[in-house]
């Protein structure tokens, strides 16, 4: 089914930290946007032409009814693609298309723990659901940025643990597979102490890391149910989107042939 179509209006843009801006759209055009329940919900952002847009994927990191704004935030990843670029310079008055929003997640309150986990493109899903928490609720949550100047305020609970990795430059696509195997997010997840109980996860980021080196340890070794798991790649290093689509349909092929 086609997903609801609707045009905002970019009000305003903020650099959030060296590598994260956020666009900020409201009106003309904020009625048309209906918002989800969910603490992942993204849109898909028209680019380009009207007649034959090019698409990509965005959190909705806020919606303020009473301000009439919503809020994307974008990781300016350099002068390659289409979104990141574009958030970097975009200028208020400029009309902006979404498609949806869908979405899947948000924390279920009666889990024991919950394990949430990315690097900075999850970041906007990974701060609303910290901020969807109970009051009591138990986490540990894990964020891979580039280095310390990337962090930002996660406000969370007594029982929230939040651990910041640094990555450092980031690699060329050559070294891919070694660094998804490498990135620090791997290694802190897996060194993580398991806790007893009842586990909700949510892991999203880069797709070679999350889809080859954590899914199997979160689903096979610590035989967490697909019910209880939501982890998935949101972006593959040397890949467009469109690139990474052809990916995902790849994989999806493979898995399904050796089931
Ligand atoms: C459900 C969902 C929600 C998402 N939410 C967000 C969000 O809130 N904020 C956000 O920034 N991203 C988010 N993403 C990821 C975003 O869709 C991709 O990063 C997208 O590829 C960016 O498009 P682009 O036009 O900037 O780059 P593309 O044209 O797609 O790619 C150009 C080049 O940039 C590289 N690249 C793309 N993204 C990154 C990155 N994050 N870091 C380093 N290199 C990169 C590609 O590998 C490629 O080599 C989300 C993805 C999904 C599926």
């Amino acid at each position: 089914m086609a997903r609801k179509t609707s045009t905002l209006t970019v009000v305003r843009t903020e650099r959030l930290v060296p590598h994260m801006v956020r666009v900020v759209l409201g009106d003309p055009g904020f009625d048309s946007f209906e918002p989800s329940e969910f603490t992942d919900s993204y849109v898909k952002m028209e680019f380009g032409s009207a007649e034959e847009p090019v698409l990509r994927t965005y959190t909705v990191r806020a919606v303020d009814p009473v301000a009439r704004e919503l809020a994307i935030d974008f990781v300016v990843h350099g002068d390659e693609g289409v979104a990141g670029p574009w958030a970097a310079s975009v200028q208020p008055g400029t009309a902006v298309t979404v498609r949806g929003p869908g979405g899947a997640y948000s924390p279920r309150p009666d889990a024991d723990w919950h394990l949430i986990a990315g690097d900075e493109s999850a970041l906007p899903a990974i701060s609303t659901a910290v901020a969807a928490l109970g009051p009591d609720a138990v986490a540990r949550v894990f964020v891979e940025v580039a280095d310390a100047h990337d962090e930002i305020d996660l406000p969370a609970g007594p029982n929230v643990e939040i651990t910041w990795l640094h990555r450092g430059a980031p690699s060329d696509a050559a070294g891919a597979d070694v660094v998804a195997g490498n990135a620090p997010l791997v290694a802190a997840v897996r060194a993580m102490p398991w806790l007893p109980g009842d586990v909700h996860v949510f892991i999203h980021g880069e797709a070679e890391t999350v889809m080859h080196h954590l899914r199997p340890y979160i689903r096979k070794e610590r035989g967490v149910p697909a019910a209880s798991a939501s982890i998935s790649g949101y972006w593959r290093r040397g890949r467009t989107e469109e690139g990474f689509r052809v990916w995902k349909s790849e994989l999806a092929s493979v898995e399904a042939g050796s089931r």
